[in-house]
Parts: structure tokens; C-alpha cells; sequence
């Protein structure tokens, strides 16, 4: 008799934890807003809802592409608002990131109300130039003139809330974007953004994953002082479970110091067309973060997080981080999750 195959583990589950039962367990009972999603198709947007309503997830943003934002509408009707992106599915077809983002911004505006514009600036975006044949280096700079225009679009229209993707974690920095003469250096990253910080200072800013620098808070704090209208979101899973677990003191002290700074995001995609529809995959990055803030959680994190394996192979490749608990102050829980996000919106219709 042969044995019967392993079932395999679940990257999103490596410990065969019960989320549903982790969910109702966690301290916190209020209204959840999470401002960085991608969920980009009506099944996947179902499965994803069953998974929000657990979590006590009120309202989700989500950035997915406009002719998939038409269809995962009516599945989550009042639960979710549009983030302007372009649509990355149609990354091949000329035009994507230029007059048709353009178009589409306007229409996201026209058809959904969108209040929120987001840029992506990865470094990986150089690469990307590469491949997409009318978008070119010129315009990767965030505040290249392409990008420039289209915000400016976007405020005569009524957009006041601009997200960044800016930089990446530093274990990229110190693999994938090695030659800095192609990539820049993680600080140069910045640079554009702070100007765009200054050009557009009645706008307020998110920037996404912590500001893309969870491994040096005191950094992000300088970016919070010297611009008012900045804030950052908690959003990208593995990355923040990786770096706010080395510190959690610090991202404590972080979340005290500047209480409305930080909102609340997972960054999610759920989606058929990259085969990410699972309960699990969902669950876990909600139960992670929220982990993080609400406990002094110490263990394995239940997530593989292969950043671990690429910056020193010697890691096995299913390796999973640490997850330690900041324990945020339970009276700062509304603020994070909810409030900061409701005040954020307010001068533009609220939450
Ligand atoms: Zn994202």
C-alpha cells in the first residue's frame, strides 16, 4: 500500500491555524476600514466579502482596473470605493499607462465617485518601461511630466487623495535592485516624492507599506514631520510582519507619537486572473496585521515569506518570518482602524 500524498501546505496557512475562529478572538470589536486592497474579479470579490464581514472590515478601497471595476461593483456595492489605477491586466496594449490612463481617470471619477489616485513607483517600474511599448524611461520618475499630468487631471476633476508606492523593502534593494546605477539607491527613491509632496501640499498623501520603509521608522517619521499632509498605510503582509516584528517597540511608539498617521490596509489581491481566491490567503494577512497591532503575539508567522530565502539561500525557500505583537494602545484602535481613514475623507464627502 502506497502512503497517500501530503496535502500541501498552504503558504497562506503553513501552522493549520482556524482563522475564523482567530477572527472572533481578536480583541478588538469596532468597525475596520482597510484603504489598500486589489480585488479584481466578482468571484474572487465574493469569497474576499466572506472574509472582510469576519474581520469586521466596514469598508474596503480597492485598486483594480476599470473594466473589472464595473463588474466586482455590484458585488460589493456600498462596501468598497475605486482607487484610480491603470489597468496592469492590459500591461501589453499601448496606451495602459498613458491616454488611456488618462481616460480612465476621468471615468473612474464620472462612473464611481473615486476620490483616491494611485502612482506606482517601484524601482521594478524601470523594468517594466522596457516592455511596454509607449510607456518609456522618461516617464517612470513619479514626478515625470506623464505623471505630473495626470494629476493635475485628477484635481481639476475633484481627486484630493494621492497613494504612492514608493521604494521597496530594503531585501530587494540588496538583491534585485543591486546595481544602483539602474535602480538608484533606496533614499533616491524619495527624492521625486517629497517634491510631489511640496507641488501638491492641499492634497493629501498615502503612502502605501509604511511608506515603503518599515525597516527604518525614524526615517518615515521624518517624512510625517516635514510634510503635513502625509500619511502611510500598514498594507504589503509579509513585508510588514517581517520588519515591524524586528521593532514592534518601535512601531508602537511610531503609531503613539503621530495618532491619525497610519491607516489601516492589507494590500489583498484577490483575483481569478492571477489565481489568488482563497479563504486562507485572505484571512491570514488580516490576521497577521491585526496581530500585530491589538497583541504581544510571539511565534512563527503562519506565512511563507520567500524575501527570507532571497537574501541568503542558505534560508530554506518555505521559510516563514517572526510575527511579534507591538500592542498598540487598545485607545488608539479606533484611530488606526477607522477614524483616521473617516477624517482623512471628510473634506472630500467622508467615509
Ligand atoms: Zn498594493
Amino acid at each position: 500500500m502506497t502512503e497517500p500524498a501530503a496535502s500541501p501546505i498552504n503558504p497562506a496557512n503553513t501552522l493549520g491555524l482556524d482563522y475564523r475562529a482567530l477572527a472572533d478572538a481578536l480583541p478588538y470589536r469596532g468597525p475596520v476600514v482597510d484603504i489598500h486592497t486589489h480585488v479584481t474579479s466578482p468571484k474572487a470579490a465574493e469569497l474576499y466579502m466572506d472574509v472582510a464581514a469576519r474581520f469586521n472590515v466596514v469598508k474596503t478601497f480597492t485598486m483594480t482596473g476599470l473594466d473589472n471595476a464595473r463588474k466586482v461593483q455590484p458585488v460589493m456595492d456600498k462596501k468598497v470605493e475605486f482607487i484610480c489605477v491603470p489597468d496592469y491586466l492590459k500591461r501589453d496594449q499601448p496606451g495602459t499607462f498613458t491616454t488611456r490612463w488618462l481616460d480612465d481617470i476621468r471615468a473612474f471619477r464620472e462612473e464611481f465617485g473615486s476620490r483616491i489616485l494611485k502612482l506606482w513607483a517601484a524601482p521594478r517600474v524601470i523594468d517594466m518601461a522596457e516592455e511596454t511599448p509607449d510607456f518609456g524611461p522618461d516617464d517612470t520618475p513619479l514626478d515625470s511630466p506623464l505623471r505630473r499630468k495626470g494629476l493635475d487631471l485628477a484635481y481639476d476633476l475633484g481627486y484630493r487623495v494621492f497613494m504612492v508606492h514608493v521604494g521597496d523593502p530594503d531585501t530587494w534593494f540588496a538583491t534585485t535592485y543591486k546595481d544602483a546605477s539602474r535602480y538608484g539607491t533606496k533614499a533616491q527613491q524619495y527624492e521625486p516624492f517629497e517634491r510631489l509632496l511640496n507641488d501638491y501640499a492641499d492634497c493629501t498623501w498615502i503612502a502605501a507599506h509604511m511608506a515603503g520603509y518599515p525597516e527604518d521608522l525614524g526615517f518615515v517619521q521624518g517624512l510625517l514631520d516635514r510634510h503635513p499632509n502625509l500619511v502611510v498605510d500598514t498594507s504589503a503582509c509579509k513585508w510588514q510582519v517581517r520588519e515591524l516584528s524586528k521593532h514592534p517597540e518601535a512601531f508602537r511608539d511610531f503609531c503613539v507619537n503621530r495618532p491619525g498617521r497610519v491607516l489601516f490596509g492589507t494590500d489583498i489581491v484577490a483575483s481569478e486572473q492571477m489565481n489568488q481566491v482563497d479563504y486562507d490567503l485572505y484571512a491570514s494577512r488580516y490576521w497577521a496585521l491585526r496581530t500585530i497591532v491589538e497583541t504581544d503575539h510571539d511565534g512563527p508567522s503562519p506565512i511563507v515569506d520567500p524575501d527570507l530565502h532571497k537574501v541568503d539561500p542558505d534560508v530554506p525557500e518555505h521559510s516563514t518570518a517572526h510575527l511579534r505583537g507591538a500592542s498598540v494602545p487598545e485607545a488608539l484602535w479606533p484611530t488606526l482602524y477607522h477614524d483616521a481613514a473617516e477624517k482623512l475623507l471628510e473634506p472630500v464627502g467622508g467615509l
